[in-house]
């Protein structure tokens, strides 16, 4: 299999093209792939399926390679439009692999940018996409957007996401981008006051509060399992109260959590971004912090479903190492689960669905929880059109890919929205402020921190 990172020319005469050329010739064109993919979807474009995207890489491959200066731009824009769903993958009935689609993104991400003659101008700012990468300044733009939120919530009142949709196009950007940062619940209190109230419950109705009562731990005669964390721009910079929560999961189940010093983040920014040598460089970094944890027999746990899929594309130790924090949970003995009175539907990243395979586990997570009942959305394998940075450079295909995962998880009735992904997360909240304002939500971790809670609130003195 060619190397998806190579940025040498590439055509069928070289090595590395007949071998993409034999994978081509895969693909049937039977079409079957898609009704799952989102782009074709939004766009009913040809040119934007996965089908259509095969054919152009064929052409190109047989003429110049895709790395000649004469490739027209909306020719690398079929390529870099791709999300990287893998939902294509999943549904190709011949076994075409991604990893085609996947060299046209990353050459035309590295030959694409701002200042490429006809691109259109992105949404944000190049300079600004290729930060996102470091927690302090994710940080920095969250707080800036939870001020700014609050701020227009007492300016334009409630229902301000939707008020403001209509205003000028460069407003419209700036007011989808506060809309889809992530976030959570900071305090315990405050996740378990919200999701009482969504459950008909008063707050300490039963007079005590949860943390007065000790979590029933299990009683492991054999040491725990080891577990190194890997911390993660966004849920770090972002949701540091669900990374909390989610670790004192992993301690009430009885595993021994260490955080390796150094870490960076996972790289999957960089190789969005066209920036294959930023990619290696976070590699390397994170192949050394946790070299200490993978000897003495540690597994690593990626909270986000994005992370965990790039950290597992390092491949050797990584791939056989990390694992998800979904599937983590899942296989854990877990301490009792009290009642949650919930209709719950769970929102499948595509890097946990087609790029891992974890489909069962987050439903199993969920249906193991007393009183909730779990139902299923329509298009359940298509992309919510978040893609990371790609809903930041596309926003108009993204916002409406966005509402169309929500009108489709709001037609299912449910009470909440749960996922495991911290970009699907404010992408899908944002979708739902405009669409379905009283329906929230949250990360599934947070859920069941909070029916572990359930249960200790209804422990005997
Ligand atoms: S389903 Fe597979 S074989 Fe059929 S058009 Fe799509 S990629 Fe080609
Ligand atoms: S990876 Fe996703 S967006 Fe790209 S062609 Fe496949 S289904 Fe479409």
């Amino acid at each position: 299999m060619p190397d998806p990172r190579a940025t040498a020319t590439v055509t069928a005469a070289s090595a590395e093209g007949r071998q993409l050329d034999d994978l081509l010739r895969q693909c049937v064109q039977c079409g079957l792939c898609l009704p799952h993919c989102a782009t074709w979807l939004a766009t009913g474009n040809e040119v934007q399926s996965p089908r259509g995207r095969l054919l152009l890489l064929g052409e190109l491959l047989r003429s110049t390679g895709m790395e000649s200066g004469s490739v027209p731009v909306p020719f690398l824009q079929a390529f870099d439009q791709c999300i990287g769903c893998r939902a294509c993958e999943a549904a190709c009935p011949s076994g075409v692999p991604f990893s085609l689609l996947e060299h046209g993104q990353r050459q035309a991400a590295a030959r694409l940018s701002d200042r490429a003659a006809g691109a259109p101008k992105p949404a944000v700012p190049g300079a600004v996409l290729r930060r996102m990468d470091r927690p302090g300044w994710l940080r920095f733009l969250s707080l800036t957007a939870g001020l700014a939120r609050g701020l227009l919530e007492v300016v334009v009142g409630k229902a301000w996401r939707r008020r403001l949709d209509a205003g000028p196009a460069g407003a419209g950007q700036l007011v989808r981008l506060l809309g889809s940062m992530p976030a959570s619940p900071r305090a315990d209190e405050d996740l378990s006051h919200m999701l009482d109230k969504l459950c008909g419950r008063r707050t300490g109705m039963d007079g005590r509060l949860a943390q007065d009562v000790p979590v029933q731990t299990r009683d492991h005669s054999e040491p725990g399992l080891r577990v190194a964390f890997f911390n993660g721009c966004a849920n770090a910079a972002l949701m540091p109260g669900t990374s909390r929560r989610f670790r004192d999961l992993l301690g009430w189940a009885g595993c021994r959590v260490e955080e390796p010093f150094f870490q960076d983040c996972c790289g999957a920014l960089a190789s969005h971004t066209g920036r294959p040598g930023r990619a290696a460089e976070l590699e390397a970094r994170n192949r050394k912090a946790f070299s200490g944890a993978l000897e003495t027999g540690a597994v690593i746990v990626a909270e986000a479903a994005g992370c965990g899929h790039e950290l597992r594309n390092y491949g050797g130790d990584f791939d056989e190492n990390v694992i998800d924090a979904v599937v983590l949970l899942a296989g854990l003995d877990l301490p009792p689960l009290g009642r949650v009175p919930l209709r719950v539907v769970y929102h499948d990243p595509c890097h946990a669905r087609h790029g891992q395979g974890i489909i069962t586990e987050p439903r199993r997570l969920l249906a193991a929880i007393p009183g909730l009942e779990l139902v299923e959305p329509e298009e359940p394998e298509v992309c919510c059109g978040s893609g990371g940075a790609w809903g930041l450079r596309y926003p108009e295909i993204s916002g409406g890919l966005g509402r169309r995962k929500a009108a489709n998880l709001a037609a299912t009735g449910a009470d909440l929205v749960v996922t495991s992904n911290p970009g699907c997360l404010g992408q899908i909240a944002d979708a739902l402020l405009l669409d379905a304002p009283d329906l929230p939500i949250l990360p599934l971790t947070d859920l069941i921190w909070y029916a572990v809670q359930q249960a200790r609130k209804s422990l005997p003195d």
